[in-house]
């Protein structure tokens, strides 16, 4: 998915100013974003109050929505650097399309994991036919400056490890918990996993103190260490946690996300990851003349422009909320 917002603010991010080192209960909601004509999505990354959790940098929540007589999901053929997207869908399918040449159908509870690395270009849409309804989350994982300059990858994980316990089945996107590894691609510690509890469920997941987590709640009714978290909103954690109390009302659907907090400060502007003015400036000139990221082949429409870059120079800054 992309940034369509055609007035991109940009946003500056990581770095330990921005961690709580304790835990805590920080409801964040959502803002209600356009994508194209028909699809609305709810972003609880960025947020007004909160950048980042670990290396996850931008998390949108959408759907269910019914499109059994609309297109769904058209996002025309656009550029990332600096970064991973993690597709994940709860119902109906998004056909993948990319310059290095992937063309993958994605399902619910596959993953789709996308390494920009320093250029890539992709495609997303509901294909045709399609499924009634669309409900899933885009998220983008920021590349540390080590790995940013990486080869652009593609990745499709169908069969994805589970942790069962009584009331639970979690489903392993990226990274570890409670011993069940995700066999996608990561660059810096961190998890994500899906989180589905049956109603009356009661119980503690396991977590790393070092990390800072949130959970997106994807449906249902779930209180995530006492707080209700409605669909469509998320709970910020902090840091310092051992585990997780869950409790759910009704069958309920959670997205954890965590990871070690992210040191280096960066630039976020539309779709692209850098450290710099430079970087960003540079990779939207590319993209607009044509360079660099390549071509996306069998998308039936015009690729997306960049917006303009606001006029104000774009520089990392520290300590902000
Ligand atoms: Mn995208």
């Amino acid at each position: 998915m992309s940034n369509l917002d055609r007035e991109a603010e940009p946003t500056i991010c990581g770095g330990r100013g921005f961690v709580v080192a304790e835990p805590v209960r920080e409801l964040l909601s959502p803002r209600r974003v356009k994508l194209g004509e028909s699809t609305e999505v709810r972003r609880l990354l960025p947020n007004l109050g909160r950048r980042m959790v670990g290396a996850w940098a931008f998390v949108d929540h959408y759907g269910p929505d019914d499109i059994a007589d609309e297109p769904g999901m058209q996002v025309p053929p656009h550029p990332h650097m600096g970064l991973q997207t993690v597709s994940w869908l709860h119902e109906g399918e998004v056909l993948h399309r990319d310059s290095t040449g992937s063309l993958q159908t994605i399902r619910p509870r596959e993953l789709g994991l996308m390494t920009s690395g320093r250029a890539i270009s992709h495609s997303e849409e509901s294909p045709r036919p399609h499924a009634r309804l669309l409900h899933g989350a885009q998220l983008w994982v920021a590349l540390p400056d080590s790995h940013r300059h990486t080869e652009p990858r593609f990745e499709h994980h169908g069969d994805l490890p589970r942790v069962t316990a009584p009331g639970l089945s979690a489903t392993l996107i990226l990274g570890e918990l409670d011993g069940a590894v995700s066999p996608g691609t990561t660059y810096t510690p961190i998890v994500g996993a899906d989180l589905s509890l049956t109603r009356g469920a009661d119980l503690s997941v396991p977590l790393e103190p070092d990390f800072e987590y949130a959970v997106l709640s994807m449906s249902g009714e779930a209180h995530v260490d006492g707080v209700p978290v409605l669909p469509g909103s998320m709970l910020y954690l902090g840091c310092g946690r051992t585990e997780l109390p869950l409790r759910a009302e009704s069958d309920a659907s959670l997205m954890l996300l965590g990871g070690e907090p992210f040191d280096e400060e960066l630039i976020m502007w539309w779709n692209f990851i850098g450290r710099t003015q430079d970087d960003i400036t540079q990779a939207r000139e590319d993209w607009m003349s044509g360079s660099r990221f390549g071509e996306v082949k069998g998308y039936d429409g015009e690729r997306l422009d960049a917006p303009a870059l606001p006029p104000v120079p774009l520089k990392p800054r520290g300590r902000v909320r």
